[in-house]
This record gives structure tokens, C-alpha cells and sequence, in this order.
């Protein structure tokens, strides 16, 4: 059954060749024997998934199943789940159990999906390698001296290892594209204000978005069509209607207008990416696709504009873990002061100070026109280029990151050489649009990602790009050898 996508699994599920119970048992199994080598879960709710998972084979019984009703997946653990651990991935909110579910939690939920667990993260999803989290590395099931990418290391690993058949992600520079690129998935982050970031724990809240990875694009437009939608408790959640993105999934590719931004294809990306990539493209034109190269000059502003935006917004938003209300506090405190910073100073790791220092000095007086206001200025201009783009073209194509996975601990102590990994994914979420990757082959044995950016609220066209391509490949149906 691990073999079988969502869709797939559903067809099984409705004939009755298996009920949910014993899905997510195999499922629960799988995990047991696995992970312990690949570290993708913080939390297992076993007992939570199989009380579910009963609760979905009666709802069938009764005839009121969904297409996703019985479906086993698992959260990013930066989504809050009542009654069930949210740590975020750090040891500030290791004992943290929150008193309600996080929007997409409570929908993918009321669409009868089964929760299986919580995955593993870069603490608070700062990060590209899944190695700052407090509870250790996730391994890349391709490679285990490999990182898996980041920050939602855990969820794309576990779907590309078939744990489970989809699992949510967040993207606030690259977090879902990425690591769907260096495991081999299909991952999808949408535009701003599609998906509710009500119960998703804040990093850079004009920047993040929650989205999800499945083995394909058919896949995941089911659980993007039922995790979307206007919440009225995101003040940025945009009311606006959500297709139905699996009706769409097969408009053809002829006449389709592809640009290849040429800031995508210069120094730094790796050969064996490049060729990948290229034989994606190609794939594109022979099924009809109209190829034309475009530019965006503002794109090399991407990683510096960031990494002053992330780390400012970062700095005001983790002010909250203060040691007071809830979240890790420090033995013994001398006094108030006392307690402030050492429960922070112990409760936070070494990459989250970095960048709550670096937010806090670009926005302190003085040097706020310098950083923190320069940074939206180049941010306009990042947002401009893209819609010039869309003038001319109805999606972007290339790389999604320059290179393969890298090994563990390699990148751990360069914060640079490590901020560079999502360079091609920074500028879409500056500008608030769609982004995709999907498996486009293999350099040396290590997966590919193929990046699909699209104008805003047009992530039914992206997945349908995706599915056609997908029609026409099976690279997606590629799964590492188990290691256990
Ligand atoms: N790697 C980027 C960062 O560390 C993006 C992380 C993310 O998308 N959550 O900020």
C-alpha cells in the first residue's frame, strides 16, 4: 500500500480492498521500522491516527466519505495541533501542547485525513538542511549522509521514503520547494494569502505560507483544494474562490507560453542539474509549450533583501517566548532580567539568536532606513520584474535549487554558503506568488527539482503543468531504496 498515491489509496479505500484502520497501521508500521534511521517524526500519535482512522471507515460506512476521508498524512510540526506536541522543532516549545488546531489542521482534519504525527524542522523553519533543529538531523532517504533540504525536512523526506502519501510544509523563502527538490517529490507552496496562517507558528509573517508535498501534482491539487480557502482569523487570508484544482489538471500544454528566466541558468548551477533541467524544458516544448527566455535583473537583490526581512519580522514575532506564558523557562531565575535571557538564551538555538539578533539591530533606530527599509524597496522591484514577466508569459520554469542534496554537516557552520541554497526561491515568496518543484530526473543518483512559478492565484495552472509533465515522465514514481 505505501506504493499507492492519495489517489490511488482512495480507489482502494472506496472498494472496499482495505479499510483506513489498516492503512494507517501499515503506515504506523512503516515508521516503526524506518524512521529511526531517517528521524523524520518529533511526534508519532499513534493512538490519535487509529482513533481517526475507525472514525473515517465509519463515515464511509454511513456514505459520507470524501475523496480525501481515511487518507493518512502527517503535519509539520510548526502547525498546531490540539492536544498533540508542537515544538517547532526547538527546545523553546518542547513541552508546548497547544489548546487548538491551526486552520489547515482542522480542514485536511474535517476532510477526514488522518494525522499520523508531527515531522521534524529547522527550529522555528529557519534553515535549508533540517540541521538546526533541536532534535536532531533528518537524513535524506536517498542518501543518509545527505541533508534533505529545509525547513520542512521531516515532511518531504517522510513522503519520499512513503511513510506516508502526503504531508503539509511551510515556505517562507524556499522551505517546501527545496526540500522537494533534494527528495525527489512534488511540492507546492501557493500564493500569499491562499492557504490560513492562523495556527501556523509565525517566522516572517509577510513571507510564510503553508502548502504541501505529495508524490504528484494530482495528489497534491487534492489536498491544496481542501487546505485552501479565506479564514476569517488570518487578516491576510484573501477571499477569493478555490477551483477545483483536480478538474483542471488536464489542460494540455499546447500554446502554453513557458519563460526561462536566464538569472536562473548562470554560474553556480551544477552540471548535472543544468542537463536535468534542460531535458524537463524539453520535455515541456514537445508537448506544445512555447519556450521564450525572460529576465529578471532584480533577482540577484533576492538573498540579501531576505535575510533582512526574514531575520526583522523573525525578531518581532519570537519576542513572545519570553519564559513567561508558555514555552521553555530557565531553573532558578535571580530575577525577571534573569529569566528573559537565559530561558531564550537556552530555549532558542544557535541559528535562531543569529537571526533575532540580526532582525533586532536592522530595525533599531537609526539603521532602519539603511537595512529594514531598503529591503522593501528592493522587494517592490524583485515583485516588479515578476510582473513584467507574467506579461509575456503564463509560468516560469527552471531549476528550483543550483545543486543536489548536500552532505550532513557540511554547510552546518557557513551561514552564507547555507543561505545560498534557496536562491532561487527567496524572490517568489518577496513577491508573494506560487511556486512549485517537481522530480526531474537525477545527477549522480540524487534527485532534481524543477521549479514552476506562476502569477498570483494561478496554482491550478501550476499543478496542471505539473500533472502534464507528469503524464509524460516517471521520475515522480521514483522511490529511494528503503534503508533500514
Ligand atoms: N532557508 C530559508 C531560511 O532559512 C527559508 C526557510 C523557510 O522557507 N522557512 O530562512
Amino acid at each position: 500500500m505505501h506504493e499507492l498515491g492519495i489517489a490511488e489509496l482512495a480507489r482502494g479505500l472506496d472498494a472496499g480492498e482495505y479499510s483506513s484502520e489498516e492503512l494507517t497501521r501499515e503506515v504506523l508500521s512503516r515508521i516503526e521500522r524506518l524512521d529511526k534511521t531517517l528521524n523524520t517524526f518529533i511526534t508519532v500519535d499513534a493512538e490519535g491516527a487509529l482513533a481517526a482512522a475507525r472514525g473515517a471507515d465509519e463515515r464511509r460506512a454511513a456514505g459520507q466519505a470524501g475523496p480525501l476521508t481515511g487518507i493518512p498524512l502527517a503535519h509539520k510540526d510548526i502547525f498546531c495541533t490540539n492536544g498533540l506536541r508542537t515544538s517547532c522543532g526547538s527546545r523553546m516549545l518542547d513541552s508546548f501542547i497547544a489548546p487548538y488546531d491551526a486552520a489547515v489542521v482542522e480542514r485536511l482534519g474535517a476532510n477526514g485525513m488522518v494525522n499520523v504525527g508531527k515531522t521534524n524542522m529547522d527550529e522555528f523553519a529557519m534553515g535549508s538542511s533540517n540541521e538546526t533543529s533541536y532534535y536532531g538531523p533528518v537524513r535524506n532517504p536517498w542518501d543518509t549522509g545527505r541533508v534533505p533540504g529545509g525547513s520542512s525536512g521531516g515532511s518531504a523526506a517522510a513522503v519520499a521514503a512513503r511513510l506516508v502519501p502526503a504531508a503539509t510544509g511551510t515556505d517562507t523563502g524556499g522551505s517546501i520547494r527545496q526540500p522537494a527538490a533534494l527528495c525527489g517529490i512534488t511540492g507546492i507552496k501557493p500564493t500569499y494569502g491562499r492557504v490560513s496562517r492562523w495556527g501556523m507558528i509565525a517566522f516572517a509573517s509577510s513571507l510564510d505560507q503553508g502548502g504541501v508535498f505529495a508524490r504528484s501534482a494530482e495528489d497534491a491539487a487534492m489536498v491544496l483544494g481542501a487546505m485552501a480557502g479565506f479564514d476569517e482569523r488570518d487578516s491576510t487570508s484573501v477571499e477569493q474562490v478555490v477551483p477545483d484544482y483536480s478538474a483542471a489538471l488536464d489542460q494540455p500544454l499546447k500554446g502554453l507560453k513557458v519563460g526561462l528566466p536566464k538569472e536562473f541558468f548562470g554560474e553556480g548551477l551544477e552540471d548535472g542539474v543544468r542537463a536535468a533541467v534542460d531535458a524537463a524544458i524539453a520535455v515541456l516544448k514537445e508537448q506544445g509549450a512555447e519556450l521564450r527566455e525572460v529576465s529578471l535583473p532584480n533577482l540577484g537583490l533576492s538573498v540579501p533583501t531576505y535575510y533582512v526581512i526574514a531575520p526583522a519580522e523573525c525578531s518581532s514575532n519570537l519576542s513572545r517566548y519570553d519564559g513567561v506564558r508558555f514555552g521553555y523557562r530557565c531553573e532558578d531565575p535571580r530575577d525577571l532580567e534573569d529569566m528573559y535571557k537565559r530561558s531564550r538564551g537556552e530555549g532558542f538555538g544557535a541559528e535562531v539568536q543569529r537571526r533575532i539578533l540580526v532582525g533586532t539591530y536592522a530595525l533599531s533606530a537609526g539603521y532602519y532606513d539603511a537595512y529594514y527599509l531598503k529591503a522593501q524597496q528592493c522587494r517592490r522591484l524583485i515583485s516588479e520584474d515578476f510582473r513584467k514577466a507574467f506579461e509575456a508569459v503564463d509560468v516560469l520554469v527552471g531549476p528550483t535549487a543550483p545543486e543536489t542534496a548536500f552532505g550532513l554537516g557540511e554547510r552546518a557552520d557557513d551561514p552564507v554558503k547555507m543561505y545560498l541554497s534557496d536562491i532561487n526561491t527567496l524572490a517568489v515568496n518577496l513577491a508573494g506568488l506560487p511556486g512549485m518543484s517537481i522530480p526531474a530526473g537525477f545527477a549522480d543518483g540524487l534527485p532534481v527539482g524543477l521549479q514552476l512559478i506562476g502569477n498570483y492565484f494561478d496554482e491550478g495552472r501550476l499543478l496542471a503543468v505539473a500533472h502534464q509533465y507528469q503524464q509524460h515522465t516517471d521520475w515522480h514514481r521514483r522511490a529511494p531504496e528503503e534503508q533500514s
